[in-house]
């Protein structure tokens, strides 16, 4: 029987970059992966925006992630030989006085100065709906998700590290030193699973609260300025008359279909987004569900009954952001030259949320 170190379940971003940080590291390894029509990846639009959210926020660790993001997908397009990583301004439409204001201010203060440039006076984009001003936010980027993560498979695939298909849980067995699936053995398993990581016999109890968000893809003889567009909702050039625009978040239906409200809900953000009226043309839909977490932390460590189960997954809506940095990061505390971070470490949850024989 073949021994390794690691099984890897999911090969998403997470799996992706974790797979190899080891490989690199000298690990031998099999990912399993069963390419689930509902896992977030292949949907997400790739942003890596440093201040989010309805509050303007800085985004947790990204003073610590986007930087080494860059550096990282730089340098694996020169590996996979493909491209897929682009600095990309966001221009962000105010929608109100209220939203002007709360941008001046944080603006202002000197951890936000670097990521904001502007304002920028109302109508100084004709062609957009920019009647309460607009602002910039730098240092943001975009990953083109699709070509990404089917380089990432060729090159698992060419090494021989994936193995396609589901992993079954009930043919794992942990009962030796080393644990045994489908017929190879391994020191440790690492479940990347994304958002089924709610139906994971070893994780489900962790505090996961999944969202499903939808896409479109449109097109229009509008013309935008050369940045991602957002206004509470984002758009985005993707070719010559063709734009994405996202996202809905839902926490009710967990499922890949698309359905005509979000459909609804998107276009008219994109309508709303334009000074003049545009005719947009649906050419596609996609939905994906991201593996949102109560605490908007990932959940990475050790099962508190077997430390060699091990989960890196709780993403959230930043898979694409954090996963660089956080592979590096878990691989250097499997190493035991680090601890981890203590906001990520899903120890903190065992008490409240773990019943013991699970
Ligand atoms: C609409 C939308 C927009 C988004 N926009 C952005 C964005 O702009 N920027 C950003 O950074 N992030 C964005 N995200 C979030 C991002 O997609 C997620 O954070 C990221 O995909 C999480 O990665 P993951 O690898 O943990 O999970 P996933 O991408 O869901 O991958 C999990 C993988 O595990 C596999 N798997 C699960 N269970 C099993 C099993 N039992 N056996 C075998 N394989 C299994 C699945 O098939 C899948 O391939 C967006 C997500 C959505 C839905």
């Amino acid at each position: 029987m073949e021994t390794l170190d690691y099984i890897v379940v999911g090969q998403g971003i997470a799996g992706s970059c974790l797979a190899l940080e080891l490989l690199d590291r000298g690990a031998k390894l099999r990912i399993f992966d069963e390419s689930w029509r509902d896992a977030a990846c292949l949907v997400a639009a790739g942003v890596i925006n440093p201040i989010t959210g309805k509050r303007l926020v800085k985004s947790w660790r990204s003073g610590a992630a986007h930087p080494y993001a860059k550096k990282y997908y730089g340098a694996l397009e020169g590996r996979f030989r493909a491209k897929f990583y682009s600095d990309k301004r966001i221009l962000q439409l105010c929608r109100s006085e209220e939203e002007r204001e709360l941008w001046l201010s944080r603006a202002a203060l000197p951890d936000y100065a670097a990521f904001a440039e502007g304002p920028n006076r109302a109508g100084a984009f004709p062609l957009l709906n920019d009647s309460e001003g607009s602002y910039f936010i730098t240092h943001s980027a975009w990953v083109n998700a699709a070509e990404l993560m089917s380089s990432f498979k060729r090159f698992f695939l060419s090494a021989g590290a994936l193995a396609e298909g589901a992993f079954d849980f009930s043919k794992l067995s942990l009962s030796g030193s080393l644990l045994e699936y489908s017929g190879v053995r391994a020191r440790r398993i690492v479940f990347c699973d994304g958002w089924r990581a709610v139906k994971n016999p070893f994780f489900s109890w962790l505090p996961y609260r999944p969202a499903k968000g939808e896409i479109i893809t449109v097109k229009s003889d509008a013309e935008i300025p050369p940045y991602i567009i957002h206004r509470g909702n984002w758009l985005m050039k993707c070719g010559h008359d063709t734009f994405r625009a996202g996202s809905t978040w839902d926490r009710e239906n967990l499922n890949a279909d698309t359905s005509r409200k979000a459909c609804c809900e998107l276009l008219k953000a994109a309508e709303n987004m334009f000074r003049e009226k545009h005719s947009f043309e649906v050419v596609g839909q996609s939905a994906g569900i991201r593996p949102c977490t109560a605490t908007t932390r990932p959940h990475l460590g050790a099962h508190p009954a077997d430390s060699r189960v091990l989960s890196f997954n709780g993403f959230g809506s930043k898979g694409y952001a954090l996963s660089p940095y956080f592979a590096r990061h878990f691989c250097d505390w499997l190493c035991g030259i680090a601890e981890l971070d203590a906001e990520a470490d899903l120890s903190r949850h065992v008490k409240k949320f773990y019943r013991r024989g699970v």
